[in-house]
């Protein structure tokens, strides 16, 4: 099977879908791998090191790509690269399943699509979850960019020219990037508070040594894969006052809420952060999907009412040597089961629900009609 690694070419985009590690990994299951030029210089891996490992090395696009039988990409294949493609060829990369305007091209290419972002979150494929492994990378970041723009400390510091408080730090959604963001501000000496809608974050908020602020409600915010809901008027505006009540005292609000499928939930208003104190930060995940607060710019770091905005929106790829280390096993992982060495192609099992979940197209069939709608309407 020749597996081919494309450069990514999306403004911002440093990942890389394998990394000389994990091409030897495919080199050893008797695969053979081309390799962009240049494809890993922006994550620190360069050509040499894929060449090490026995890789080929080609020019452009085209010619990585052009005959290839197994394309892993970070980013979704665009316009322009789906021609370059032979029928039938599959590819494994994030889709951003609810606003691509290009699933069906994907299916009329007679191409077979794997969308990394569907592998079901079981235990079993817990190695191949790239939600997990990127949204762990933002969450720490979070912190980072909070700490960079922040001009005071976030320990307690006690010194001979007297005492410095511990920074207040609120983090909006406690899911993977959340838990993550409170695990890297309490090791920076901060006080942590934290809001979820899905009561079953509270006890994982409390472990971390952070105070969950809890919002009464008698509707279970959670769905059967775990991820919240979209809540109710009344729930909305309870949590706003408490929102308001604790946003006026942080001096730095982290925003990590996300509802599959929907613009995220605006959390924090232009009033909330004419309330905070000047100089407070506001670091917001969510940015790409419309933002948790109006205020933010995606991609732009602003100061609006005294309060710094970071938009960020690919905060992975600010890491992008780790980030495409584990995005690159979370793809090995998720293809080992499949790589069939007698036929020289991917086997795929449809009773298996990993690869039931995640396959968009095949054969020229779209496979997750429910998706096509919203991505035609994005
Ligand atoms: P996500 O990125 O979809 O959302 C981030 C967080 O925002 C979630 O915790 C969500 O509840 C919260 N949120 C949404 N609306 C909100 C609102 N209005 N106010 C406050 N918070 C709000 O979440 P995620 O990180 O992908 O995690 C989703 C779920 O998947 C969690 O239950 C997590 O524990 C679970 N999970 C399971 C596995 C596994 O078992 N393999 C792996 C990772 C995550």
């Amino acid at each position: 099977m020749l597996i081919a690694v494309p450069a990514e070419t999306q403004l911002h985009e440093k990942r890389v879908a394998a990394t000389p590690e994990t091409v030897a990994k495919f080199m050893a299951a008797g695969c053979r791998v081309v390799v962009e030029k240049g494809a890993g210089l922006a994550a620190n891996y360069p050509d040499a090191a894929y060449l090490e490992k026995g890789a080929e090395l080609a020019d452009d696009f085209a010619a990585t790509c052009g005959s290839a039988d197994l394309i892993l990409k970070v980013r979704p294949l665009n316009e322009a690269e789906i021609p370059a493609l032979k029928k039938g060829a599959a590819v494994v990369s994030l889709v951003s399943p609810f606003t691509n305007p290009l699933l069906k091209s994907y299916a009329d290419a007679g191409l077979t699509c794997f969308c990394m972002e569907m592998v079901p979150r079981i235990s079993r494929a817990q190695s191949m979850d790239v939600l997990s492994s990127q949204a762990n990378i933002a969450g720490y970041k979070s912190v980072l960019l909070a700490m960079e723009h922040y001009q005071r400390f976030f320990p307690m510091l006690m010194t001979a020219a007297g005492t410095v408080q511990p920074a207040k730090v609120l983090i909006m959604g406690a899911g993977v990037a959340g838990l993550q963001a409170i695990a890297t501000a309490r090791r920076m000496g901060a006080n942590v508070e934290v809001f979820d809608v899905r009561a079953a974050a509270k006890e994982q908020v409390e472990s971390l040594g952070a105070r969950f602020v809890e919002v009464a409600s008698d509707v279970d915010a959670e769905d059967a894969g775990g991820y919240a809901k979209e809540m109710d008027d009344d729930y909305k505006q309870r949590q706003a006052d408490l929102i308001a009540e604790r946003a006026a005292k942080a001096d730095i609000i982290i925003t990590t809420a996300l509802i599959p499928g929907r613009p995220a939930p605006v959390l924090i208003t232009e009033e909330m952060v004419k309330s905070m104190k000047p100089g407070s930060v506001i670091v917001d995940l969510a940015v790409e999907m419309g933002g948790n607060c109006p205020l933010s710019e995606l991609d732009e770091i602003v100061s609006k009412h005294g309060v710094t905005l970071v938009g960020v929106g690919n905060i992975p790829a600010l890491m992008a040597t780790d980030a495409s280390g584990l995005y690159a096993r979370n793809l090995l992982n998720f293809l080992t089961p499949m790589l069939d060495r007698e036929s020289g192609g991917l086997s795929i099992n449809m009773d298996d629900e990993v690869i039931a979940s995640s396959l968009l197209t095949r054969d020229g069939e779209f496979l997750k009609p429910e998706l096509l709608n919203k991505g035609e309407k994005a």
